[in-house]
């Protein structure tokens, strides 16, 4: 930028590019770089590894914080929530692949659509539910654009479920409840698995229920840190 004086700059082409291949803070060195601080971090699954790697997480945030995009962190989305921290969407989505046969998959809290992509990678069909209108209108015209043709996004409150394109063989949720939703459990299909963080007091657990046909055994993982769950919609 040396030497440059104010109007020479094209500002109208942003630094950072906004193609899905990305360059500097956004390439597909740095995105390499992320998938190994997750192998570190104890991600062993190659799919779902590759699946960070290939999702460019620079197009799911704010231009402004592009080059943020791939440290491992959660990032500012507006209307007071974040983008997942990208160990989090991995590990759940480990879990999630480990125990659901592939088929459909439910994401309560689509947010900027990150996590519906890289769901949309691993499984056949992902119905991510956004209580919010205008992130879920947001998110759907993103994906779309990426080409993301797989993920039915649905503004609604997430933790009624979506009965009309169930049962699912994996359930996400992004915010945490205080209790499992019985309407959850109704739309997991047998032998699927929902994994969802949970408030316990002072603190939030990861958990991990399958459903094996007869009934439901649950697992606690670790302690997790999400944004609550809020009822209702707002437009
Ligand atoms: N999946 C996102 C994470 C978004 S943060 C990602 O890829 O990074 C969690 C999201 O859950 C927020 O967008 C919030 O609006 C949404 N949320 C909270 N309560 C909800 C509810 N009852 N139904 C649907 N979405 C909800």
């Amino acid at each position: 930028m040396a030497g440059l004086k104010l109007g020479q700059y094209p500002l109208d082409k942003p630094f950072m590019n906004s193609t899905t291949q990305g360059i500097g803070m956004t390439s597909a060195r740095t995105r390499k770089r992320l998938a190994a601080i997750l192998s570190d971090a104890g991600i062993k699954n190659s799919q779902v590894l590759s699946a960070m790697q290939d999702v460019p997480r620079h197009l799911f945030v704010d231009e402004a914080l592009a080059t943020r995009a791939y440290e491992n962190t959660a990032l500012p989305i507006g209307f007071g929530q974040t983008i997942s921290q990208p160990y989090v969407v991995a590990l759940m989505c480990e879990h999630l692949l480990s125990g659901a046969r592939l088929g459909p998959v439910l994401e309560i809290g689509t947010g900027c659509g990150y996590q519906a992509a890289v769901l949309a990678k691993l499984f056949e069909k992902v119905v991510s539910v956004e209580r919010v209108g205008e992130l879920c209108r947001q998110a759907r015209d993103r994906l779309f654009t990426l080409k993301f043709y797989n993920i039915h996004c649905v503004h609604g409150d997430g933790f009624q479920g979506f009965a009309e394109r169930g049962p699912y063989n994996g359930i996400i949720a992004a915010a945490a409840s205080d209790d499992v939703p019985p309407a959850l459990l109704e739309q997991l299909a047998p032998r699927g698995r929902l994994v969802m963080p949970i408030d316990r007091g002072q603190k939030q657990s990861l958990i991990v229920i399958d459903n094996d046909g007869n009934g439901f055994t649950e697992r606690e993982l670790e302690t997790v840190k999400f944004v609550p769950r809020v009822s209702g919609v707002t437009p």
